[in-house]
């Protein structure tokens, strides 16, 4: 049993940290619990940040994980607004931006990602934006407002998750979106070339323009604002607005500082915290969760680390529990979902292009009423994505977890039930 005098820290107040907290105090953690975080507001959810809310259909109140007075309550100490700039493992302590030195018996690193940035001439021009932040969500929703009011152009850099939900946003709005993307379709890391395709015509059909192969090499601008952005094939396509949604980078500045073990950048996890199956960093009193933590995965026998929603939920307290003392070998199925205008989606696996044989699907494709399953060269389910189809998502976790060869024919007929496929 944990000693109810120590101080656990968690450094980061997004979801993985504030779950972590929670966790501590369900599992019946007297001791101290002090939560720090760079951001002023209390702990929130982001994925509302590129839907509901930047659509304007959800409340600001309504993306905070717990209630203001709930802090207190549960007797977590808050630092908001306040970062964790210095970290000394040997004397246990970590020195906020005000001066203040904190002593921890045990730290988690919940720290997240923060967005890449475009390399580019004309990235300081007042039109040009990212979305991590509620700040960021709030001034994005004017911008898409007032260029859906005037037929702006909004210009995104990248095809990922975060740019296709603010293309449906923006064009919701009313504004003109062009994507540009350097691979040949959106979303090509996660779904490669046989599903991304889909989600370039999902996005076509409600006017999204798409320029693939390309990669922006200069915003071009006239006194601060932005008038277009010029491509490496010699394009210029308009613009008043540009998003850049490349990616986000694993905030390790405080690991490395440490002397923590890191994950090489240039690597398939692109960088993070390295932290064992129990979420625990190369030092034994420093753990990790959630975007910023490199995991060894049990169950996919490989480093992962996972930028969803999902992971962050489970492996704040996955984490919590460790610092607890308690066994923990944290093998979640790696799972995240999106909703872009009328379509929703899940998927959970992990099934990067190169690492699967076969797609199948059941369902209408191009009703867009489907589950598609990504298979391995010896016939085990590495991951499947449900489109506007609910309720699968456990069946199709348990038929990963199997491990087993399954029947193609079996998955994309629809008569076959899929639960009748586990083992
Ligand atoms: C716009 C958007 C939409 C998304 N939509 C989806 C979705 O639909 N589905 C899905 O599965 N996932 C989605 N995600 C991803 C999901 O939100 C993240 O995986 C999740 O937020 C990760 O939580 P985290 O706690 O690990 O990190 P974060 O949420 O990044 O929180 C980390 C916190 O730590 C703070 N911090 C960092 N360094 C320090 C320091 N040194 N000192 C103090 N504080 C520090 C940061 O400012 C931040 O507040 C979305 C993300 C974004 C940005």
């Amino acid at each position: 049993m944990v000693d109810a005098h120590q101080t656990f820290v968690i450094v980061g107040g997004g979801l993985a940290g504030a779950k972590a907290a929670e966790t501590l105090r369900s599992e019946g953690f007297t001791g101290r619990v002090i939560l720090i975080c760079d951001e002023r507001d209390h702990p929130y959810e982001r994925p509302p940040l590129s839907k509901g809310y930047l659509l304007g259909k959800e409340e600001r109140d309504s993306v905070f994980i717990h209630e203001p007075a709930w802090y207190a309550k549960a007797q977590i100490e808050l630092h908001l607004g306040q970062p964790a700039v210095h970290l000394d493992p040997v004397a246990k302590t970590v020195r906020l931006g005000d001066g203040a030195l904190i002593v921890y018996d045990k730290l988690l690193l919940a720290t997240g990602a923060e967005p890449r940035r475009l390399d580019i001439p004309g990235t300081g021009l007042a039109g040009v934006h990212h979305l991590r932040r509620l700040a960021h969500a709030e001034r994005l929703r004017g911008v898409l407002a007032s260029l859906g009011r005037e037929n702006g152009q909004l210009v995104i850099a990248g095809g990922g998750w975060i740019g296709l939900e603010v293309a449906a946003a923006a064009r919701t709005y009313g504004a003109e979106v062009t994507i540009i993307e350097t691979a040949p379709t959106p979303l090509y890391g996660v779904l490669g070339p046989e599903l991304g395709g889909l989600f370039t015509e999902l996005h076509r059909e409600h006017g999204v323009r798409f320029h693939f192969g390309a990669r922006l090499t200069e915003i071009v601008g006239q006194d601060g604002m932005v008038l277009a952005v010029r491509t490496d094939d010699g394009e210029e396509h308009p613009a008043h607005d540009v998003l850049a949604a490349i990616g986000a980078a694993p905030r390790t500045a405080l690991a490395e500082q440490a002397g923590l073990d890191l994950v090489d950048r240039e690597g398939s996890s692109g960088g993070g915290i390295a932290v064992d199956s129990g979420l625990r960093t190369s030092d034994p009193y420093i753990y990790a969760a959630g975007d910023v933590a490199a995991a060894d995965h049990p169950l996919l026998d490989t480093r992962l680390r996972v930028e969803h929603w999902a992971n962050a939920l489970n492996g704040g307290p996955a984490a919590a529990r460790a610092m607890l003392g308690q066994a923990v070998s944290y093998d979640r199925v790696p799972y995240f979902f999106s909703d872009q205008y009328d379509v929703g989606m899940e998927y959970s696996g992990y099934a990067p292009p190169g690492s699967y044989a076969q797609v199948v699907c059941r369902g209408d494709v191009a009703k867009r009423e489907f589950v598609a399953f990504w298979l391995a060269p010896d016939g085990r389910l590495l991951a499947g994505m449900n489109v506007n189809v609910w309720d699968v998502t456990e069946t199709i976790q348990g038929l990963i977890r199997s491990g087993r060869p399954i029947d193609p024919a079996a998955l994309a007929d629809p008569e076959v039930p899929l639960d009748s496929l586990l083992p």
